[in-house]
């Protein structure tokens, strides 16, 4: 195919895989613009996106509540580092930490670093309140994990892909698999007092939009009063609505000693990141000691905020339980002979195929102006912006139903 004879959309695509590292497979769609549910392709075609950025778009594209507030704040001052304080510093990490019933909170910009300060603090507040003699904390994390891509993350990974090849790794981790309380157990009396945290996940996202085994998030937490370690609960895809709650820690009555949020946090504008915890864990760290130029900045907050106000109306939450009961009634009704499995709970699902592969799937359904991503083979996950529509999920349902007959 020469220069002349390319699409837009071709000629960028074929630019970027070219030009930037090939970390991803991404679908050969280039969208130029989106709003609500929708984005539309550099061609004009348009799509319902089902992926909503991994739950970074819950309140969908561009939300009006979200930009105007983003929009107020570049008219006045999006930077001043944490050297200054800026008038929506205290009032994010206080209404943050009210949303989450916890007290203090520690802002950061993507997913992954607040893992990071979560991993930091915990092995702190080891040696400093719990007495883990130095160096010889350890973290408990669950098979199928995914909480980021730091070379520490990595480390705990089970995934080959995410892992293999980025040696040497670090120490100071162990994995059980996920759902397994006896195994939990077996390893929190082989470390004894040596384990300052557990580290999961309350439903596994990239794994597949994983839901645990009734009682395991609660046997999680009984275990970790127990032995006095933190349970950290990484709610940065399941958290701000997803599941049909705030936090997906609230199926089971749970809390954790810290949430760890991300992703929906900045509205889809900006990365925001955060840990919530308690005065006697987050207050482990002195000035100096943990930091980011750009964590907790002007236009980060007052877009934090917004989220933050839009998600204590509850209506967010509720449209999520309610068009969730929607989805997981329609993806049941899938045919039997494509579907294996399906997981999941609100506004969220992973599907497992027979016979095809998620991303022959997902391929089938982006050619019907549906876009949504394949996980581990032959599985998808939906994760709707949770402004969508009863009308657009149906629609949705329809075309699914309709891509898998062919
Ligand atoms: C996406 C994700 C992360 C990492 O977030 P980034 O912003 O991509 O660094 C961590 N944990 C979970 C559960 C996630 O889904």
């Amino acid at each position: 195919m020469t220069i002349d004879t390319m699409t837009r959309s071709e000629r960028l695509r074929a630019q970027a895989e070219a030009h930037s590292a090939h970390n991803y497979k991404p679908l050969p769609v280039v969208i130029a613009e989106a709003e609500g549910s929708w984005v539309t392709d550099v061609e004009g075609r348009r799509y319902l996106d089902m992926l909503a950025a991994y739950s970074a778009i819950n309140f969908g594209h561009r939300h009006p509540r979200l930009v105007e507030a983003a929009r107020r704040q570049l008219d006045k001052v999006t930077l001043v580092s944490r050297a200054f304080d800026h008038e929506h510093f205290g009032p994010f990490c206080a209404e943050l930490a009210d949303l989450a019933g916890m007290e203090m909170v520690l802002p950061m910009n993507t997913g992954a670093e607040a893992v990071e300060t979560a991993i930091k603090v915990a092995r702190k507040w080891g040696y400093e309140v719990k007495g883990v003699p130095a160096d010889q904390a350890v973290i408990v994390a669950f098979g199928g994990n995914f909480h980021g891509r730091t070379t520490t993350i990595i480390s705990f990974s089970t995934d080959e892909d995410a892992r293999g090849g980025f040696g040497p790794y670090t120490p100071g981790f162990r994995v059980v698999d996920y759902g397994d309380l006896d195994a939990l157990a077996a390893v929190a009396d082989e470390l004894g007092d040596r384990l300052v945290a557990v580290l999961v996940e309350p439903v596994q996202g990239e794994a597949g939009v994983i839901v645990p085994p009734p009682g395991f998030l609660a046997g999680v937490r009984r275990l970790c009063s127990e032995r006095g370690a933190l349970m950290i609960a990484d709610e940065i895809q399941s958290g701000l609505g997803r599941t049909g709650t705030t936090f997906a820690c609230e199926h089971e009555n749970v809390v954790p000693d810290a949430y760890l949020l991300g992703k929906a946090l900045g509205g889809g504008i900006v990365p925001v990141s955060a840990m919530v915890s308690s005065r006697d864990i987050l207050g482990v760290l002195q000035p100096g000691q943990h930091g980011s130029t750009f964590g907790g900045n002007p236009l980060a907050c007052a877009v934090g905020r917004e989220v933050i106000a839009m998600l204590q109306t509850g209506e967010y939450q509720q449209r999520s339980a309610e068009l969730g009961a929607r989805l997981h009634q329609g993806l049941a009704a899938l045919p039997p002979t494509v579907v294996e499995r399906v997981h999941g709970r609100g506004l969220w699902a992973g599907i497992e195929f027979t016979g095809l592969t998620g991303r022959q799937v997902c391929e089938r359904l982006a050619a019907r102006g549906l876009l949504a991503k394949d996980t581990h083979g032959n599985a998808i996950r939906l994760a709707p912006p949770l402004v969508i529509t009863g009308e657009e999920l149906d629609w949705a349902l329809g075309q699914l139903r309709d891509a898998l007959a062919g």
